[in-house]
């Protein structure tokens, strides 16, 4: 378990990856997103996740150079998005990402969502993009169990990394199992179920004895599951609360009543049918 914003997490290739880093989802890009990213790194992020659907790759990549930090201290992912998808034009589809960023290699890429019929040529792609150094380690993003089981006996690399949405109403239990017996990290997208989960009356109490807000405890739940996690805000205020968590613990009960309020609910949509 990490015990610090910037404590890091080893994937199974050896690369260490930020256990807490930014999202950047829906924020526009140009002045809002360069924001977000240098107050982010202001204040100890060293992770960013965009993606190239998230059409903001250029301020982000503005806003890391503007940061002061040098691009090898911070820990870039991108992802290619579905219309992206098949070997050429995944290759593709990762250069005009680097162009964007303006940097020549990636910390992390993954196939965004797992396209029937194009993912595991898209996988070569990123298979080729790793072995020639481009990118320093690989992923998935929105797999489930038969789509990890069916791209692991088809490739040659393992993926270290399946980003899926993950929150206390979507604990996905049976995905982290599998994923922790291959070794696959899984990190935790719309953590804050965007803003839905924030008047759970149980993690309300339990924010009340720690005086700390909803989200500090959603987020500390995320950590104590080891699930890596990347909340978006574009406020400097919020930035701030949701990486201040490492001034306590929840306990054993604590994390089970969390975890209790699993429903089996997405915000976003399900990797079968999206
Ligand atoms: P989050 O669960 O991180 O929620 C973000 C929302 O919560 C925003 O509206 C934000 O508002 C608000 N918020 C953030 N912090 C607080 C706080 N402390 N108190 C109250 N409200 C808060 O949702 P996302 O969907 O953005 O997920 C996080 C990241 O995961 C994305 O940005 C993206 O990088 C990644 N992602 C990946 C996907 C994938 O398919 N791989 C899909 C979706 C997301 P405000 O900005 O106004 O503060």
């Amino acid at each position: 378990m990490i015990n610090s914003l910037q404590d890091m997490v080893t994937l199974h290739n050896g690369v260490k990856i930020p256990g807490f880093g930014l999202g950047v989802y829906k924020v526009e890009d140009g002045e809002t997103v360069i924001h977000s990213v240098k107050t982010a790194i202001k204040h100890g992020y060293r992770s960013i996740d965009t993606a190239s659907f998230y059409d903001n790759e250029r301020g982000v990549g503005q806003g890391i150079r503007e940061s002061g930090i040098p691009r090898e201290k911070l820990f870039i992912t991108s992802k290619v998005w579905n219309d992206q998808q098949g070997f050429n034009n995944t290759l593709k589809a990762f250069d005009a990402s680097l162009e964007k960023l303006g940097t020549d290699y990636l910390d992390l890429y993954l196939i965004h969502w797992p396209v029937s019929g194009k993912f595991h040529e898209t996988w070569k792609a990123l298979e080729k993009l790793y072995q020639d150094s481009r990118v320093r380690a690989i992923g998935v993003s929105n797999f489930h169990v038969h789509h990890l089981k069916n791209l692991l006996e088809n490739s040659y690399e393992k993926p270290v990394i399946n980003q899926v949405e993950y929150h206390p109403h979507l604990t996905q239990v049976e995905l982290r199992d599998f994923c922790s017996k291959e070794n696959i990290q899984l990190e935790a997208w719309s953590p804050l179920k965007r803003g839905q989960l924030l008047n759970e009356p149980v993690i309300t109490k339990i924010a009340q004895k720690y005086q700390k807000s909803v989200a500090q405890v959603i987020l500390r739940w995320d950590i104590q599951t080891n699930v890596i996690t990347i909340p978006k805000s574009i406020h400097e205020q919020r930035i701030i609360e949701n990486a201040d968590i490492f001034d306590f613990s929840l306990s054993n009960e604590e994390m089970a009543q969390i975890s209790a309020l699993n429903i089996n609910d997405r915000s976003g949509s399900n990797p079968d049918d999206f």
